[in-house]
């Protein structure tokens, strides 16, 4: 059976089409912005701790990876573009000194993809040094840029995060303390921003007032059992479980973390947080084997996709996912239905894997994922196909035709999110509004265009009843235009229709 390749419009995107220069199609799924990570380990290398915990972080950002570590006032930064396994190796993992490290992955949202732009942003101050890695967009970038231009800051990125770093080491050489300065820095950010951040003395971990993107607090033994705990921040739990530390909590919306040698202390720096944690993150973005709100988003999506039945019964054969992230949705819409879960696509995991150094040839074949439809599986078969979202759709359409190739005789294609209407102004990458199929099409006419006998997607109270949590502590703005920071205007101009061409917001349609 030969391979069908699709574009890398799907859930793994090769970012190595931005390496080579050449600028890729757009991809027909939102892609998460930034991982960050940060470790305080006495007797540990704190570089190689980081490194895995970036590789297990690798999904966030795939564009360039960097680590900057602390010996004293000194810091010690490799960053370069690439996934993690390509920047680092033993040899200069060794060339990174130090008990403290701060780590990043990065796919650009703001900014463009040059090695400079990569992360942790490294400023000094009249304290020494400091590193910052940043998740999350601010909406206020031109202002804060305009303010420290002003101030004479020699800015040598295009990126929101250096801003962020040069506003905390003004404040810093104002005379305040790296607790107060960093304080003082965030209020004047606005937006999303997960940040961990090197100092000499040590590492502050902060989330914005709305907690729009996660970061989590782990711990690993003591090196010595009189020793107090050694503590670790990660984007997700899934990068504390491959170093071995245990989850201890999320770091709160407005809380600020000052990890230290002599341990762990809190500060709320914002007197009325009001959580709003990306619901993308649950639904399609972090990790499945990572812990949201005390269980694993496998479990989550497994309940959407049980929800999803309910709401959006057909008879058909058999339920099968689009892979990966449409699997865990496929199997809880099997349980839910009774209709059995097969796997009708087999994805290629290595695509997008290989590259070093990729040549025209090499890029035109890698911006292709490789989709192998099971024939045996599929032929004289009604075929539910589970996703986790559609956004432009020219890859769902690809996919039904794949199906139908391969003998499926009905395609029923179910959506475990509401249809995206709206775009990411908060570090998810995704199209300006006008090329968001949803936003200008009917449920039927998107069933029309990618030439499914059905399409369905879940409701948004089916997606808020599962997160069984309160529906107010999520922001869902991309599917419904309620943007928890309010978003400037030139900043809406850009990425949002002026008027809105979508029919009224239907729920569920099978057609
Ligand atoms: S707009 Fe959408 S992708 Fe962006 S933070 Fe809100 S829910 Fe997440």
């Amino acid at each position: 059976m030969m391979p069908i390749d699709f574009p890398v419009e799907d859930d793994s995107p090769d970012r190595s089409d931005v390496l080579s220069g050449v600028v890729p199609d757009r991809p027909d799924k939102p892609e998460e912005a930034c991982g960050v990570f940060a470790v305080y380990a006495p007797g540990e290398s704190a570089a190689k701790l980081t490194y895995f915990g970036l590789y297990a972080l690798q999904h966030r950002g795939q564009e360039s990876a960097g680590i900057a570590t602390f010996t004293g006032n000194q810091v010690h930064l490799h960053k370069e573009m690439g996934l993690v396994s390509q920047v680092f190796n033993e040899t200069i993992l060794n060339e990174l000194p130090g008990e403290l490290a701060i780590g990043h992955t990065r796919y650009s949202t703001t900014g463009s993809s040059r090695v400079v732009n990569a992360q942790p942003a490294v400023v000094d101050t009249r304290l020494g040094p400091l590193a910052l890695a940043h998740n999350g967009n601010l909406v206020n970038t031109p202002e804060l840029r305009e303010e420290l231009l002003q101030n004479n800051h020699n800015l040598v990125t295009t990126t929101d995060s250096e801003l962020i770093a040069f506003a905390i080491a003004e404040e810093v050489n104002s005379g305040k303390s790296w607790l107060e300065g960093a304080i003082s820095a965030f209020h004047r950010c606005h937006g999303a921003f997960s940040l961990a951040i090197g100092t000499p003395e040590g590492i502050i971990g902060t989330r914005d007032p709305n907690g729009i993107r996660p970061l989590v607090i782990g711990t690993l033994p003591p090196a010595n059992s009189a020793d107090p705990l050694r503590y670790v921040l990660a984007s997700e739990t899934c990068g504390l479980d491959i170093i071995g530390a245990e989850y201890l909590r999320d770091v709160e919306p407005g809380e600020l973390v000052w990890i230290t040698a002599e341990g762990l202390a809190s500060f709320h720096w914002i007197t009325q947080p009001q959580p709003k944690l990306c619901i993308f993150e649950m639904i399609y973005f972090a990790r499945p084997d990572s812990v949201m709100n005390s269980e694993s988003l496998y479990t989550y999506r497994m309940r959407i996709g049980r929800i999803l039945a309910t709401e959006s019964p057909v008879e058909a054969d058999i339920v099968i996912a689009v892979p990966d992230s449409g699997v865990p949705a496929a199997i809880g819409y099997s349980q839910a239905s009774g209709i059995p879960y097969a796997e009708g696509l087999i994805k290629n995991r290595y695509v997008g894997r290989t590259f070093i150094q990729p040549t025209q040839v090499m890029r035109e074949s890698g911006i292709r994922m490789k989709l192998n439809p099971l024939k045996d599986v599929l032929a004289g078969r009604r075929v539910v196909l589970v996703d986790d979202s559609i956004v432009r759709g020219t890859t769902s359409r690809k996919i039904v035709k794949a199906l139908r190739d391969a003998g499926a005789i009905e395609v029923h294609m179910r959506i475990s999110s509401p249809p995206v209407t709206h775009p990411c102004f908060y570090g998810i990458d995704t199209d300006s509004q006008d090329h968001l199929i949803a936003a200008t099409k009917s449920v039927q006419e998107i069933a029309a265009q990618i030439e499914v006998d059905s399409l369905s997607y879940l409701s948004w109270e089916g997606m808020l009843q599962a997160t069984q949590e309160n529906p107010e502590h999520f922001c869902s703005a991309c599917f419904t235009g309620d943007y928890p920071v309010g978003i400037p205007e030139p900043l809406k101009r850009s990425k949002l229709m002026l008027e809105t061409k979508r029919p009224a917001l239907e729920t569920v349609t099978p057609v």
